[in-house]
């Protein structure tokens, strides 16, 4: 099948930059790039000819950490985002029952919600969700996913007996659950099957084909309440098999435990197996938690909680243990971070591997990387470290930046200074923490306000990126973090043709509209995959 398009505006973000008005492919890469005039000699060839009526073409978005199944899970959930108060979760959850036909065996979970968005600007507790229901077991988790609250037959189902009360995670009277502590809330929950997963990896990459995203670096094996990996990754292998895999995926491949790790090791699954659809990413390592929740890990005290550091996901004789068993057997490493105690731990557990060598094309990275100070980005730099960021998080965080970090807020979400750093950016939502919709991401990179266009002046306007700058960190780093530059993340001849159409010039236009861009055709893999009717 060969299909030319024409008439149109193709940024190729080849590294010259350069445009190009029809671009031509054969079963799913790209085999002519041009001017139209060029394009007219050979147009009898093709199958099908697509007028583009001068629309913009960019490569398709790689999304560099996202959690797709979670995202998919989330989509069965009771989305509690929209609500603005404990009182109208209540309300709301009371309706939701209502019309949906729940049972005592049924666990009720919602996700969505964050305290600052709440009129009470409080967690909510288990005696707000037991106003709820005495029968219907139900967790409501964060937005973020680090902190979770329950309602007390969810606690009474998972034994009170069963939980360690000396976990400073958990919180039995208010049903709070954080970070490590989740583990034996969700234990309880009960599993989708495989079957279900399948579906849920379906909803949400239909979702993203038609935000434009054709690739996601997705954390995804441990996040099903039985933590099995195995199911998951037999999930995505049908999907692929059957020839149904939406979107092309990178597993960023997430264990809690050494063991755990060191079992999937000895299976020898290793970075980089795999095929163009699916393939074995990085090992993800969480070293700490989010900013929003105060669990991040600081070098100093909050600012707004002066008793309170954050929480250390690893001790630093454990970590630099599971980093060395990672260089051991090859893999790629990618740590969230978000705190720059996490980010110096990290950084010290790969100085500790003896076998490192910060020259090799290791593309070990940190995902965050918010609470930025100029020492790290100079370790960053030094150890060619990948910076996966999230842009769209200023959205919330330029509202508590400042409580929370007071002076350090000046050097945090420090992308443009990275860049001049040389670190790569590779942009990614984190979704289901925020919305994928990449255009939201672009726009926060690019003017660093929130969704609303506040506030007046720029949070530190010298941090912004170029349009230009946020395409590629959304398309050809993203590639490149993945080791697939060669081949996909900018539109040359021979590349995979991945690429959509938009609605708007996002070169030209004002960047305050980027936000509203939409996408008018995602092109993946030479096929159609999804057309804006
Ligand atoms: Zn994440």
């Amino acid at each position: 099948m060969k299909r030319l398009f024409y008439n149109g505006k193709i940024a190729s973000l080849d590294s010259n930059n350069t445009f190009y008005e029809a671009i031509g492919i054969k079963d799913s890469k790209i085999i002519f790039l041009g001017l139209d005039t060029e394009a007219q000699a050979t147009k009898s060839e093709y199958d099908e000819r697509i007028d583009l009526h001068g629309k913009t073409v960019v490569p398709g978005f790689n999304d560099s950490h996202i959690h797709l199944l979670n995202t998919g899970y989330a989509m069965t959930m009771l989305n509690l985002d929209p609500f603005n108060s404990i009182e109208n979760i209540i309300d709301g959850t009371l309706a939701f029952i209502k019309t949906h036909a729940f049972s005592s065996e049924m666990w009720l979970l919602g996700r969505g919600w964050n305290q600052d968005k709440l009129k009470e600007k409080r967690y909510p507790t288990r005696a707000d969700l037991d106003r709820i229901s005495h029968t219907i077991p139900i967790i409501f988790t964060r937005a973020c996913g680090h902190i979770a609250v329950c309602n007390t037959v969810a606690l009474n189902t998972i034994g009170m007996n069963s939980l360690d009360t000396h976990d400073e995670n958990i919180n039995t009277d208010k049903g709070l659950f954080q970070e490590d502590a989740l583990n034996a809330l969700y234990a309880a929950v009960p599993s989708p099957s495989k079957d279900e997963i399948k579906d849920m990896i379906l909803k949400a990459s239909n979702a993203l084909l038609k935000q434009g995203v054709t690739s996601v670096q997705s954390d995804d094996l441990c996040c099903m309440p039985d933590r099995d990996y195995e199911k998951v990754l037999q999930a995505y292998h049908e999907l692929n098999h059957e020839k149904k895999l939406p979107v092309r995926v990178y597993q960023q491949c997430l264990f809690f435990e050494e063991s755990d790790f060191e079992a999937f090791a000895k299976k020898h699954y290793r970075t980089g197996q795999g095929d163009a659809f699916f393939k074995i990413g990085p090992v993800k390592l969480l070293l700490d938690g989010s900013l929003g929740a105060r669990t991040a890990l600081l070098r100093e005290p909050y600012s707004d909680d002066l008793l309170n550091s954050g929480i250390a996901c690893f001790e630093q004789n454990e970590l630099n243990r599971l980093i060395q068993r990672t260089q051991h057997y090859g893999f790629q490493v990618a740590a969230h971070c978000i705190g720059d105690k996490a980010m110096d731990m990290f950084v010290e557990a790969l100085k500790n591997v003896p076998s490192f060598n910060k020259e090799a094309d290791h593309r070990h990275g940190i995902v965050h990387a918010q609470v930025m100070t100029p020492d790290i980005i100079r370790s960053m730099s030094d150890l060619h470290l990948l910076a996966y960021i999230q842009p769209i998080f200023l959205d919330y965080d330029l509202h508590i930046v400042d409580n929370r970090l007071s002076h350090r807020a000046n050097n945090a979400y420090a992308f443009k200074t990275m860049l001049e750093s040389n670190i790569k950016l590779c942009f990614g939502t984190d979704a289901p923490v925020v919305d994928y919709n990449p255009f939201e991401n672009i726009y926060t990179a690019v003017v660093r306000k929130d969704l609303n266009n506040q506030p007046e002046t720029p949070y530190l306007i010298t941090e912004c990126l170029t349009v230009n700058e946020a395409l590629k960190a959304y398309t050809l780093n993203g590639a490149y973090s993945a080791f697939e530059e060669l081949y996909k993340g900018t539109l040359e001849l021979g590349k995979l043709a991945d690429f959509v159409i938009i609605d708007q010039d996002i070169f030209s236009i004002d960047p305050i509209e980027i936000k509203n861009i939409s996408i008018l055709m995602t092109v993946l893999d030479g096929q159609i995959a999804y057309e804006q009717i």
